[in-house]
C-alpha cells in the first residue's frame, strides 16, 4: 500500500513513521509512506497557503489552490491506481475498526491534514472520497488524526504484525473488547495470574477468554453487543453474567 500524506507540518510525522512496527513494515516494503508539504504547491510569491474566511470570523482557512495542486500531483504520480482521498475532519465519519479494515484493502490512500480553521470547502466537494473524524473533539490539525488512521490501517495489512501475531481477536475486530492479558511473573506483589491461563487446557482458556470479553464489553461498551454476531454459547454466558450480577449483594 502507498500512503501519501499531505500536510503543512511533515516534520510531525518523523517519530511515528520511523519507529517500531510502522518502521519495520516500511523496511519490508509492506507499506510506503510519502510526505508532501502542501506549502510546496502554493504558487504565490510568498508561498502562503491560508487566508481569512469569506464572511468574516476568527482564524485562517487553507485555500483550495495548494491542496488541489498537492492532490492532483500525487494522483498523477500514482497513475491509474485506484485511490481513496481521505480528509481528516472533526465533522467526518467516526473512525473505527471496520473503517480501518475497509481502508486496509486499498492500494493507495491520500490523507489530507487540515490546520488552522480548516480547508476551503471546495476541496471536500471535489477531491475527497472519505471525511474521517477520530473523535468528538477538535484538535489543532489533522496530523495526529492522520497518524492514528495510518497506524490502525497499517497494522491490518497482512504481514505487518508478523506471522505469529493476529489482529483478529483484538478489541473491536469481532465486535467485542479483548479479554485481559497477562505475562510473567506468575505472581507479582501477591497478585496472581488466573489459574486457568496456566492450565494448558486450550478449551478452558478459550471459554474463559470469551467470558471475560463478554463481561468487559457488557461493563464498558454494552452498545457494541447489539451490533455483534453472538453465538448461542455467548448468549448463555451473558445470561449467566446477568444472573450473577442480580445476585450481587451491594450492601
Ligand atoms: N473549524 C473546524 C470545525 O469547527 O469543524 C475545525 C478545524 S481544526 C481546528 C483544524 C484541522 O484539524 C481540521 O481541518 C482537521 O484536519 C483537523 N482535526 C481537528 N479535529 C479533528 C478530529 N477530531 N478528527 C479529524 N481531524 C481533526
Amino acid at each position: 500500500m502507498i500512503v501519501d500524506i499531505l500536510t503543512l507540518f511533515p516534520e510531525m510525522f518523523t517519530g511515528p513513521l520511523t519507529s517500531s512496527i510502522l518502521k519495520r513494515a516500511q523496511e519490508r516494503d509492506l507499506i510506503v509512506f510519502n510526505l508532501f508539504n502542501i506549502r510546496d504547491f502554493s504558487t504565490n510569491k510568498h508561498h502562503t497557503v491560508d487566508d481569512t474566511p469569506y464572511g468574516g470570523g476568527a482564524g485562517m482557512v487553507i485555500g483550495p489552490e495548494p491542496v488541489f495542486g498537492a492532490v492532483e500531483h500525487v494522483l498523477a504520480l500514482r497513475g491509474p491506481m485506484p485511490s481513496r482521498v481521505l480528509l481528516m475532519c472533526p465533522q467526518g465519519r467516526p473512525f473505527d475498526q471496520a473503517l480501518a479494515a475497509d481502508l486496509a484493502q486499498e492500494k493507495h490512500l491520500v490523507i489530507i491534514c487540515g490546520h488552522y480553521e480548516g480547508i476551503d470547502e471546495r476541496v471536500r466537494e471535489q477531491l475527497v472520497t472519505d471525511e474521517i473524524s477520530i473523535g468528538d473533539y477538535v484538535l489543532t490539525g489533522g496530523e495526529l488524526p492522520a497518524m492514528v488512521v495510518a497506524d490502525a490501517v497499517a497494522r491490518l495489512i497482512p504481514g505487518v504484525l508478523g506471522e505469529d501475531t493476529s489482529s483478529e481477536e483484538e478489541s473491536f475486530s469481532a465486535g467485542l473488547l479483548e479479554y485481559p492479558q497477562y505475562t510473567r511473573p506468575r505472581e507479582y506483589r501477591s497478585l496472581m495470574v488466573p489459574e486457568v491461563l496456566l492450565s494448558g487446557h486450550h478449551e478452558e482458556i478459550r471459554k474463559w477468554r470469551r467470558r471475560q470479553s463478554l463481561m468487559r464489553t457488557l461493563a464498558c461498551r454494552p452498545e457494541l453487543l447489539a451490533q455483534t454476531k453472538l453465538e448461542p454459547e455467548d448468549k448463555i454466558i451473558i445470561k449467566k453474567i446477568l444472573i450473577d450480577l442480580r445476585g450481587l449483594d451491594l450492601g
